[in-house]
């Protein structure tokens, strides 16, 4: 059993992000266990939207909760994968890059599920993993080889696409 990992958190700002659920998960990182944690009020309104509920300003505050979900998952994740960038405002950006960086102080890597159709922007560069792209269900999601979505992965600081190995 772990000790209680001992950092801060520190942010400023009035609304911040909510997450409405969150576990552990082998999907959305290929060969690791991820810390998914599904965050609210996505307006990327992508057409048959496979969870609606995260439409909604619903969810507890992440910044509140943040600590207690790492000490609770902690020995049994490599990854914190962000399914969700909120409203996807600067501050909302901020907050996610502040989490980011406290996950890498732990050793642990990083993820985040955008569902936008975007090149990878420079804040997510945090990131270890980045998955782009909105769900189109003709083209289905990333386990899809038709699929429009990808995952990246940063190795030597260069973001290489490894959507392949979703694909069997
Ligand atoms: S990004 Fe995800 S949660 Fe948001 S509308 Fe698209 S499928 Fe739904």
């Amino acid at each position: 059993m772990c000790s209680f990992l001992n950092f801060a958190i520190i942010l400023v700002g009035g609304v911040m992000l909510l997450y409405a659920t969150s576990g552990i998960s082998e999907l959305e990182i290929p060969n690791k266990k991820s810390l998914v944690i599904y965050i609210s009020e996505c307006k990327n309104n992508c057409k048959n939207c496979h969870t609606p509920y995260l439409h909604e300003k619903y969810g507890d505050s992440l910044k509140e909760n943040f600590n207690l979900l790492l000490n609770l998952y902690f020995n049994y994740l490599d990854v914190v994968c962000f399914m969700g960038e909120g409203k996807n405002t600067k501050e909302e950006k901020e907050e996610l890059k502040y989490y980011c960086n406290i996950i890498h102080d732990l050793g642990k890597e990083s993820a985040l599920y955008s569902g936008r159709d975007v090149d990878i922007e420079e804040w997510m560069n945090c990131f270890d993993y980045v998955k782009v792209g909105s769900y189109q269900e003709n083209k289905g999601s990333l386990s899809n080889r038709n699929t429009n979505q990808k995952l990246y992965k940063k190795e030597n600081n260069k973001y290489k696409d490894i959507t392949y190995l979703f694909w069997k």
